[in-house]
């Protein structure tokens, strides 16, 4: 995989252990030459993942809405930034650059953007591997949604599985570099994302 796309919290969380994971996935992909491309702030889980992957020679691509920029809150050491005019561009980008998506710890805008690949992912819209990196639990929760919607007839178990459950970053890119994509949900996917 040539680059992978993290989704994460803008904030940094109480407990240091998220701050910590997000650096040593910044620092696992600059080893492994993978290309970081995350939403462009410096702010939070962000700057952290950005940061570190910087410091240790990797590549790194921020994709930010012109708002956020205007906010000050793009990363000023991000030499490849690319600034996009809307939310729904930075989405469609950052997918295009990625052959794969992560989420760490986040709030709304995380688990968003994670929902809307595990999304395209079901509709055969791509191919690329999606998962969260679960670090002390935090995504049991959402895990546990997803399992109910099996239960209850509202996802099926092939899809479920899309999700990849990593306890660190290192065993997250093994499992990518495993992934089988499923068959489409209606066995015809649409052309493009929406
Ligand atoms: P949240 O989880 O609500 O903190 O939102 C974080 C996610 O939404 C990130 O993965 C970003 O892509 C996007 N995002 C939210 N706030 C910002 C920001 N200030 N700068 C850049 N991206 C942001």
């Amino acid at each position: 995989m040539r680059r992978l796309c993290v989704f994460c919290g803008s904030s940094s969380g109480r407990d240091p252990v998220y701050a910590a994971c997000a650096r040593a996935l910044g620092v696992e992909l600059a080893v492994r030459g993978v290309g970081l491309v995350y939403g462009g702030g410096r702010v939070g889980l962000m700057g952290e993942v950005a940061d570190a992957a910087l410091a240790a020679g990797g590549q790194v691509t921020g994709v930010i809405p012109q708002a956020l920029v205007d906010a000050e809150l793009a990363h000023c050491g991000v030499a490849d930034l690319r600034v996009v005019a809307s939310l729904h561009e930075r989405k469609a980008l950052m997918a295009e650059l990625s052959g794969g998506f992560v989420a760490l710890p986040g709030g709304l805008g995380t688990v968003e953007e994670l929902s809307e690949v595990l999304t395209w992912a079901q509709l055969g819209l791509h191919r690329k591997p999606c998962g969260v990196l679960n670090v002390r639990g935090y995504y049991d929760a959402f895990l546990a949604l997803l399992d109910r919607a099996v239960t209850d007839g509202f996802l099926s178990a092939e899809h479920r599985a899309i999700v990849t459950v990593a306890g660190s970053p290192d065993e997250l890119l093994d499992a990518f570099a495993r992934y089988e994509p499923p068959r489409p949900k209606w066995d015809r996917p649409a052309t493009s994302p929406p």
